[in-house]
Order: structure tokens, then sequence, then C-alpha cells
């Protein structure tokens, strides 16, 4: 039971050092508080820096891939990583890597 609350108090720790961390690099520490939501946010894409936006939502605790084959969304983490792609199993990458027939159409 200890254990569960250490486990706990811990995580919330360590979110709030990312928090903190991420502040302090951005440079707009929380302070005040003058311009809500003003100075970050792209408006039109316009200015556009060297920082690549996920396209998984960030909310999931584990992102959600496509297989390449069937459509299935799998967990990244049980999905079979193969050249840039994934996919749900084994199976299908391999028939991915292999087509048998050669009916690949892109
Ligand atoms: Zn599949």
């Amino acid at each position: 039971m200890r254990q569960i609350f250490l486990l706990v108090v811990f995580v919330l720790a360590a979110r709030w050092l990312v928090k903190t961390m991420r502040a302090v690099q951005t440079g707009t520490a929380p302070r005040g508080g003058a311009a809500p939501g003003a100075a970050r946010g792209p408006a039109n894409g316009g200015a556009r820096q060297a920082r690549p936006e996920p396209r998984e939502p960030r909310q999931l605790a584990e992102p959600m891939v496509r297989c390449a084959v069937c459509g299935v969304h799998a967990p990244k983490s049980e999905s079979i990583a193969f050249g840039g792609q994934y996919f749900c199993g084994v199976d299908h990458a391999r028939r991915h890597a292999a087509p048998a027939g050669g009916r690949e159409g892109r």
C-alpha cells in the first residue's frame, strides 16, 4: 500500500518537474500571467520553427498506430515497426515486406 502511495507521489513530482522545465525552456515562467495565451501558439503557421509537432494527441498514454496492411489500430508498443510503417503483427509486416504476387499499387 505504501508503495502505491509513493508511486503516485513520484508521478506527480515528475509531472510538476516536466512542467517547470518546459516553462523555463520556453521562457514563459508563470508569473503574474500578463498575456494569457497570447505569446504561444502559431496564429497561421507562419513562424514555424524547427519544432515538429506530433500527429498523435498527447493525451493518450500510449500512441496508437495504424497497421499499413489491414488498418487496425494498435498500441505502438505492441505493433511491429518496419520500413517506417507499423503493423499489427509479424504476419502483416512480412506480407508488406515481401508481397506475394507483386501487386503493389503504390
Ligand atoms: Zn494488420
